[in-house]
């Protein structure tokens, strides 16, 4: 497989009952295994949905992630699931540092670093997710908020089959505002200057599937992640089929 093939990564968050998830699951794997995607896909389902949804997509060619992780491997931290616990559940990929963790949760570059080093342990692709406030941006600090990111959250040296990057303004996360094309070709340069050169660099923000064509079509942008348009089947797909 070609490091930098196209990643188009779905982020349920907080959304599906076990009915709505596995119907969305299932009109996902139904289209992967009738028409194979021109890319990579993921789904990242709520905790209570990876086994089910796991199951679901069996054999469809979609991959299964986790939202976060906890730093540890196991012990007394209720309310945490480790990267093994999903690695057993099915699970390659996990999400790591999303700004809803970062700013709704408090989380600093020192505990995502610990987070990526236990995604690694366990043998999932860690999904680093990095981006800038409206006011960093506002102040032209987007590449240095980037960049200083990188370097606090991603332990050691990094290898591009372990690690994803999603470069996500927080201002663009469920806004429906989404940078220039020029901006986010600029700040997905500045990212791939400072990591491996084949890592994969998605770009995360209201991606939809009427501004996906061009985003996907930027030479610097290896995929997506999405929120809410990952939520209906049409959507996604006409986001991963965008990568044709
Ligand atoms: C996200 O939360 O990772 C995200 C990109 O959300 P949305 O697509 O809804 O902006």
């Amino acid at each position: 497989m070609a490091l930098r093939r196209k990643l188009v990564a779905g982020n349920w968050k907080m959304n599906g009952l076990r009915a709505d998830g596995l119907a969305l699951a299932g009109a996902i794997a139904d289209r992967a295994r009738g028409r194979s995607p021109s890319c990579d896909l993921l789904v990242c389902p709520p905790a209570t949905l990876v086994i089910p949804v796991g199951e679901t997509i069996a054999g469809s060619g979609v991959a299964l992630g986790g939202q976060d992780c906890a730093p540890a491997d196991k012990g007394a931290f209720t309310g945490d699931i480790c990267a093994e616990m999903l690695k057993d559940a099915g699970c390659t990929y996990v999400i790591v540092g999303h700004s809803e963790r970062r700013h709704g949760h408090g989380e600093s570059d020192d505990e995502i670093r610990v987070k990526v080093a236990a995604a690694w342990r366990a043998g999932l692709v860690a999904i680093l997710c990095v981006g800038e406030t409206r006011a960093e941006r506002e102040a032209g600090r987007e590449v240095a908020v980037v960049t200083g990111q990188l370097a606090g959250s991603i332990p050691g040296t990094a290898a591009a089959d372990k690690l994803v990057i999603a470069y996500e303004p927080v201002w663009a996360i469920g806004t429906g505002l989404v940078p220039t094309l020029a901006d986010i070709s600029a700040v997905h340069h500045s990212i791939r200057s400072v990591l491996p050169h084949d890592t994969r660099i998605l770009y995360g923000g209201s991606v939809n599937p009427k501004n996906c064509g061009e985003i996907l079509s930027l030479d610097e942008v290896d995929g997506a992640l999405v929120g809410g348009a990952s939520l209906k089947a049409d959507d996604f797909w006409a986001i991963a089929e965008a990568c044709r």
